[in-house]
Formats: C-alpha cells, sequence, structure tokens
C-alpha cells in the first residue's frame, strides 16, 4: 500500500479561510480579533517565527499589536506589559514568543497571561479545562494534529492512538483529546517514552500512530502496522550541503520507507508545522467570539 499525503498546507489553507470568513462577519458587529505579540531580544529564528505570525494574522484580518522588546528587558517590565495586554479589550490573545532570554522566568510569564486570552492554550487552567472534558482553549500542535485527522476523516472513534512523546507542549494533551469522549476523541491511547520497553510492540498495535520525539528516522518501516495513519510532529535540522541553507528539516519518521505501509502519512516539512500557527488564529478568534458574549 502506498499511503495518501496529508498535505497540512492545504488543511491549513482551509482553516484559514474559514476563519477570514468569520472575521469579516464579527467585524460587521464591530468585533476584530486581536492579537497580542511579544518578542524579547533578538534571536533571529524566533523573530522569524514572530514575523510569520504577524503576516499570518495580517492575512485573514486578525488586528496584531507587535511588542518587541530589548534582550535586558526585566522580569517586572515583561509581567507589565503582559497585565496591560490582559487588561486591553482590543487584545484577545496574547502570545509570549518562546525561549525567553534566560534571565526571565517562563513560567512566571506565562501563568501571568489570563487564562481567556491564552493563544497558545498552554495555561495549566485551560489544561485542567481540557483534561476534565470542559471548553477549553487548546494547545496549538496537538490541536493542528487533530484537526488533521478529523478533516482526513480518519476515523478516531474506537481506534488505538499510539502516542510516542510526552511532552507538555504535544504528547499529554495530545493524548488528553484523543480519549475525549467527545466526537473527535474516543482512542484509546498508549503513550510512549524514553523508558517504554519494546518501542516497536507498541507502535505496530497503532490504528493512528503520531510521532512526537524529536530525533530523525526513530519510526521505521517495520515499526508501523499495514494501513496505519501516520503523524510525524518532528521536526530536525539535518546538514544537506545541497541545500543554500546548509540543512533541511526531517521528522522523526522515515518518511519513504513508512509511506509504503500506511494508508495516511504527513510529510515533514509541510504536514503539522503549518497547522501550528493556524490554530493560534483559530484560538485568537475564539476567544474573541468568547469576550463578546458569542458561542465559540
Ligand atoms: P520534547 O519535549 O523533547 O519531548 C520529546 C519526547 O519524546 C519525550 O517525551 C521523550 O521521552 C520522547 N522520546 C525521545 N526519544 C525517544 C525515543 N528514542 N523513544 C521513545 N520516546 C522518545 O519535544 P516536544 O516539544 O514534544 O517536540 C517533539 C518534536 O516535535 C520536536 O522535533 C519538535 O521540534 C517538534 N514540534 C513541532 C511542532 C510543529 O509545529 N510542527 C510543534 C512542537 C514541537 P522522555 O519524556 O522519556 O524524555
Amino acid at each position: 500500500m502506498t499511503a495518501r499525503i496529508i498535505d497540512g498546507k492545504q488543511v491549513a489553507a482551509e482553516i484559514r479561510a474559514e476563519l477570514k470568513e468569520e472575521i469579516a462577519r464579527l467585524k460587521t458587529r464591530g468585533i476584530v480579533p486581536g492579537l497580542g505579540v511579544i518578542l524579547v531580544g533578538d534571536d533571529p529564528a524566533s523573530r522569524s517565527y514572530v514575523t510569520g505570525k504577524e503576516r499570518a494574522c495580517e492575512e485573514i484580518g486578525i488586528y496584531s499589536d507587535d511588542n518587541r522588546l530589548p534582550a535586558k528587558t526585566s522580569q517586572d517590565e515583561l509581567i507589565a506589559l503582559v497585565k496591560r495586554m490582559n487588561a486591553n479589550p482590543r487584545i484577545h490573545g496574547i502570545l509570549v514568543q518562546l525561549p525567553l532570554p534566560r534571565h526571565l522566568n517562563e513560567s512566571e510569564v506565562l501563568l501571568a497571561i489570563h487564562p481567556d486570552k491564552d493563544a497558545d492554550g498552554l495555561h495549566p487552567v485551560n489544561i485542567g479545562r481540557m483534561v476534565t472534558g470542559e471548553k477549553a482553549i487548546l494547545s496549538c500542535t496537538p490541536h493542528g494534529v487533530l484537526q488533521l485527522l478529523v478533516r482526513s476523516g480518519v476515523a478516531i472513534d474506537g481506534a488505538h492512538a499510539v502516542i510516542v512523546g510526552r511532552s507538555n507542549l504535544v504528547g499529554k494533551p495530545l493524548a488528553n483529546m484523543l480519549i475525549q469522549k467527545s466526537p473527535t476523541g474516543n482512542a484509546t491511547v498508549t503513550v510512549c517514552h524514553t523508558r517504554t520497553k519494546n518501542l516497536a510492540q507498541y507502535t505496530r498495535q497503532a490504528d493512528i500512530l503520531i510521532a512526537a520525539i524529536g530525533r530523525p528516522g526513530t519510526i521505521t518501516a517495520d515499526m508501523v502496522k499495514d494501513g496505519a495513519v501516520v503523524i510525524d510532529v518532528g521536526v530536525s535540522r539535518v546538514d544537506d550541503a545541497t541545500k543554500k541553507a546548509g540543512y533541511r528539516l526531517v521528522g522523526d519518521v522515515d518518511f519513504d520507507a513508512v509511506k509504503e505501509k500506511a494508508s495516511l502519512i504527513t510529510p515533514v516539512p509541510g504536514g503539522v508545522g503549518p497547522m501550528t500557527i493556524t490554530m493560534l488564529l483559530y484560538n485568537t478568534v475564539a476567544s474573541a467570539k468568547r469576550a463578546a458574549g458569542l458561542d465559540w
């Protein structure tokens, strides 16, 4: 079997088009979703992520409040800015680009964001709401994975989903989303990590296999069941002299071999990656609707 490729760029474009229409409707009611963006320091990768996020906002009509602060910004100054954004009715989502310079306490800054303006969906209040099945702002990357599955017509209900990776950013929230008693949940979930004995024994049982590891080539074809759906969250740089940048991006899955066994598979790049920013936009629009007392 040769797998159908899940085109993350296309799914992301579909969702952004839906959001653009929704924003146009909201604007007729005087509601303009706003994202407050904070970048501290001048790390080139962070700068380019933030620029990409601001451009994505502009393309669909989200107002973005861009705050680029010097690397020497103090903890108090940063928290004061977050608090001003919490109180600013034009801002519905707040994004603090990570990592922060070493002298700043990241978790304290993230906790200062009001949970209803937590565009990344990483605030413990939102994680708690998600785990208990309440309506919550969902973390962007795992929500992006869920949307890729749903919009590709994958049957999640009753499937055995095996997630390799248990980070707070991806593995743990995704496991919780997939076990929810909900139309996009009801999977049986196994979560694997570095202390899992005989990883392949678990991955071979997966109807849906999700790799969120950060180690190129960890998932080989012999670890995958025939016809499985394979989602590769991993992104690593490997040296490649044939590329202008001197490197290329690869996932955790041995794509060329695994695509011959899977029924559906995401590429890297162009799979999960484009979904992450899209779900950030989604969260900003959802928060704007909630702030206006609308269904979100
Ligand atoms: P992380 O915090 O480093 O977590 C990696 C997880 O993989 C850990 O739970 C670790 O187990 C597990 N692991 C590592 N090696 C393993 C092995 N050989 N066998 C089994 N489990 C193993 O990373 P993360 O933040 O979750 O990110 C994972 C990958 O996704 C990275 O490549 C990251 O760049 C990528 N990512 C992509 C996006 C996107 O938008 N496309 C977003 C977020 C992350 P232990 O817990 O036991 O250490």
